[in-house]
């Protein structure tokens, strides 16, 4: 009896460590700085319920999938985003998410409410409006991970496309399953 006992706890023990670096992977998400100090504004102790997507692409000289060349955009235009995520799934974080990014504009929440900046967490993937430059899969499986890290931390209401809320005006994020999305955030 002694050694069956011994023999199940080993068998438990290995399933632990081999589940543990899954459970590693599914909690901690990487971030690389990219802090801007234009196309924000600082607050304290503002109230997030809402995650806007987007897209952008650098329309100017040089690569436009690159990462830098899009926060030199931002810069033109003073606009940002709390996050970029690029066409290899790299997360970047431009704007604190305690602070407001302008990334939404004038746009309406579906419950009325407007100057959605103030209460949303915004984030871009770099792609094109071309079909063939669909987000990448590494970039839906970044967004995914970073959408469900930030609806573990906040009470959010809406997770919306830009396009949602300002249908007039916008058609981001382009090319974007948005369905499928959803799918995997509820999985
Ligand atoms: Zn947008």
């Amino acid at each position: 009896m002694h050694s069956i006992k011994s023999y199940k706890f080993k068998i438990a023990f290995l399933l632990l460590c081999l589940s543990a670096p899954l459970l590693w992977s599914q909690t901690t998400l990487k971030v690389i700085d990219k802090t801007v100090n234009f196309g924000m504004r600082t607050t304290q102790n503002r109230k997030i319920d809402a995650v806007i997507i987007h897209s952008v692409y650098n329309a100017s000289e040089g690569d436009k999938y690159d990462v830098d060349l899009v926060i030199k955009q931002f810069l033109r235009y003073h606009v940002s985003s709390h996050y970029i995520i690029g066409r290899d799934g790299k997360i970047y974080k431009l704007v604190d998410e305690k602070n407001v990014s302008f990334q939404a504009g004038h746009s309406q929440l579906p419950d009325g409410r407007t100057g959605v900046n103030s209460c949303s967490i915004g984030i871009e993937l770099i792609t094109s409006k071309d079909s063939l430059d669909a987000p990448t899969e590494p970039q839906i499986k970044s967004l995914t991970a970073l959408v469900k890290n930030i609806k573990s931390r906040y009470s959010i209401k809406y997770i919306l496309r830009h396009s949602d809320i300002a249908p007039a005006r916008k058609t981001d994020p382009w090319n974007m399953n948005w369905e499928d999305f959803l799918k995997r955030l509820a999985q």
